[in-house]
């Protein structure tokens, strides 16, 4: 098994030496000399997890700046629904490559994606190291024909990263999807061991037009029709009321809040004291780049922390909080031992740049990584044992 030693790194506040076997870190206190290891010099850096971005379109790079500063339902009917028809999979893949280098390049490992011509999307993950859940999107006008296909391909599907790679089936939203076929989806991917992906009350109108058409908010009515479960992950939950954060919670839903997306669209404020009083696992999303216009999760809890503190209360989502986010509870929903820097766990982190000058001075590390440093401070990005950057 390959051995990597990453010598003389900060970890916890002390300088120490990390040993990593395979794909997993085997031990935080190693001596300096290790036999057969290679060696990483990590002077002047310090370790920290890497970041999980679970909700993105990825290949939607491509859109990047080409229709923004208006509302959803304009921007996906006029703009980017006629843009995404003319795509290519070619395109998918060239979209897909400036996506998961600009993931890297600011600290995340891992996305969870909402995309089609997902071979395109697999093939680019599959050579850049990292890891990915990569969604079959559903939609409501999708034939038979290309839904069996679908199946076909889960069926067949073996991953060709050896473990980085899952598959999510990922119904777009509960405009786009019926509810037979929303139902259909959830029991295929039961059945399958496969987690579920969906928009979720990202606007008001998605919520008005829900109650018209099924008399219930779309958190009640996904919940009537047995949808909800640990295995969903639901993307936005902005207009959620005290019930339905209470069966986001009871069910086991991750939600994941797109801060940048959510403003950047004029959706409205996450409620954070809600969700999280209500216990809610929370985890982080860039969203596409075209509604975000960048993939940078370290970027997005800044603004995720800032917007939940400009409500008045600056006690409301710490550093560390947030931060957890987008590591441990990330990784976790997805089933993934790792987000955390511990023995046995996937060695998936980040060695910071302690010289740069957005990190000095030091009082605090993650403080520092959440609301002063960019892309720049991160030297180093490991994944599944391997340096990726
Ligand atoms: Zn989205």
């Amino acid at each position: 098994m390959e051995r990597l030693l990453i010598k003389d790194v900060l970890h916890e506040g002390r300088t120490r030496n990390i040993l990593i076997e395979g794909k997993c870190f085997k031990d935080l206190d190693a001596p300096a000399e290790v036999a057969d290891a290679k060696v990483l010099d990590a002077t002047g850096t310090a370790i920290l997890p890497a970041l999980y971005n679970t909700h993105t379109h990825a290949a939607m790079t491509l859109l990047r700046g080409y229709a923004d500063d208006m509302p959803l339902q304009t921007w996906l009917n006029d703009y980017i629904w006629p843009f995404e028809a003319r795509l290519t999979p070619e395109d998918i893949r060239r979209g897909s490559e400036i996506a998961v280098r600009e993931m890297l390049e600011s600290g995340s490992v891992f996305f969870n994606d909402m995309y089609f011509n997902v071979e395109e999307t697999i093939g680019v993950v599959d050579k850049a190291g990292m890891r990915a859940a990569i969604g079959i999107t559903v939609m409501e006008n999708h034939t038979k024909a290309v839904e069996e296909q679908k199946k076909e391909f889960v069926r067949q599907w073996h991953d060709p990263t050896g473990g980085r790679i899952q598959l999510v089936m990922a119904p777009h939203a509960i405009y786009t999807v019926g509810e037979r076929k929303l139902r259909e989806c959830a029991e295929f991917a039961r059945d399958n061991g496969m987690l579920l992906h969906i928009h979720l009350s990202e606007t008001e109108t998605e919520v008005e037009n829900c109650v018209k058409e099924h008399s219930a908010t779309p958190v009640r009515y996904l919940d009537r029709i047995g949808f909800l479960g640990p295995d969903v992950i639901a993307a936005h939950c902005v207009h959620v009321d005290d019930g339905e954060a209470g069966i986001l919670a009871e069910r086991g839903v991750t939600v994941s809040h797109c801060p940048c997306s959510n403003m950047k669209l004029g959706s409205g404020i996450f409620p954070y004291a809600r969700l999280i009083k209500a216990g809610c696992r929370i985890t982080l999303g860039t969203d596409g780049a075209s509604s975000g216009n960048n993939l940078d999760l370290r970027e997005a809890m800044k603004f995720a922390a800032l917007l939940a503190k400009a409500g008045g209360d600056p006690e409301l989502l710490p550093a560390e909080e947030v931060f957890r986010w987008a590591t441990r509870s990330s990784a976790e929903a997805f089933g993934l031992a790792a987000g955390a820097i511990a023995e046995g766990f996937l060695a998936d982190c980040l060695l910071i740049d302690l010289s740069d000058i957005r990190m000095q001075p030091c009082h605090n590390l993650v403080s520092n990584f959440v609301y002063a440093a960019d892309s720049r401070c991160i030297k180093h990005v490991l994944c599944d044992g391997r340096i990726v950057v």
